[in-house]
């Protein structure tokens, strides 16, 4: 799928950003230098979703807002980065929660599934990116996500709600399929505590094996068979560009307005 200029630019954007917030001309600058933290929490949520809380390991804490994400050195590697969304809005405990999906293959994740313990400590940076909620009262908002993209809408679900907003929202979430699928609890919850929430869940490759009683398909194409007209809605999306790319289209395609179109790449 072919990248649009507007999506092509955010990337490059967030990705200079964040070099410029670092101002660090060669990884090897920035080895060891980071902020370090514990992790002190580990818990497979999925077959292949790992939640990591992390916390201050000395005096110094990242600071963040709803929405951002972090960048965590490698352990063993002299400065290689991979980023995260964080996936929980900030309590003032310090503590960081991330939503970490194994990539068959990948240096990171591979070592987050095979190597990693608790106790163990990392450098972090940040915090990065500009992803928030806008809180334009009584306008009706629809968020999609698929897998790990559910890291920072969680995050800005968790203030709106703190916040007590009445904003009707409307979350679609999509998975690969059920073993991959993950985040019940926190959806039952919201839909249980917040009568201007309700979720939908759809699996794109469900398993035939496994019974499967809800819906089926990409999440742009759930929302194109779901909703008639989102003129008047705030959007917001977060997954890989290509999940992008593929719900901005159908944001604008339901008439939806660009300018009130909010992504945020998280997987
Ligand atoms: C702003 C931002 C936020 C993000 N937030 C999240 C998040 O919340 N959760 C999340 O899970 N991810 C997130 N990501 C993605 C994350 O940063 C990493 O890119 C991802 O976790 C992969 O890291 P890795 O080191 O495991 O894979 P890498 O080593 O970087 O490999 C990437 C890909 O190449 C493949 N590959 C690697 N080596 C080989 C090989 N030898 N042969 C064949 N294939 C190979 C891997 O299978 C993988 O598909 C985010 C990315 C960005 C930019």
């Amino acid at each position: 799928m072919q990248e649009t200029p507007e999506l092509h630019d955010y990337i490059w954007h967030e990705l200079n950003d964040r070099k410029a917030e670092l101002a660090l001309p060669g990884t090897e600058d920035f080895a060891g230098k980071g902020v370090p933290y514990s992790v002190t929490k580990m818990e497979k949520l999925s077959n292949d979703i790992m939640l990591l809380v992390l916390e201050p390991a000395g005096n110094e804490k990242i600071e963040y807002t709803a929405g951002k994400y972090i960048s965590i050195e490698i352990p063993g590697t002299e400065g290689m980065t991979r980023d995260y969304s964080i996936g929980a809005a900030p309590k003032g405990d310090g503590k960081i929660e991330l939503h970490i999906r194994h990539l068959r293959g990948g240096r990171f994740t591979t070592y987050v599934f095979e190597k990693m313990h608790e106790g163990e400590k990392l450098n972090l940076f940040g915090p990065f990116g500009h992803f928030k909620f806008h809180y334009e009262k009584d306008v009706p908002v629809i968020m999609a996500a698929v897998s790990t993209g559910l890291a920072p809408l969680k995050a800005l679900l968790e203030e709106a709600f703190e916040r007590k907003v009445r904003n009707p929202i409307k979350l679609y979430l999509c998975a690969h399929n059920a073993d991959s699928f993950y985040g019940m609890e926190w959806l039952k919850q919201w839909k249980k505590e917040h009568p201007n929430f309700d979720y939908f869940i759809s699996l794109s490759s469900p398993d035939p094996n496994t019974e499967w009683k809800g819906l089926i398909g990409r999440v742009h194409n759930v929302i194109l068979d779901n909703e008639i007209n989102l003129k008047g809605y705030d959007g917001y999306v977060a997954g890989s560009p290509k999940v992008i790319e593929a719900v901005v289209k159908s944001f604008k395609d339901l008439g939806m307005k660009e300018d009130r179109i909010f992504y945020d790449i998280a997987g």
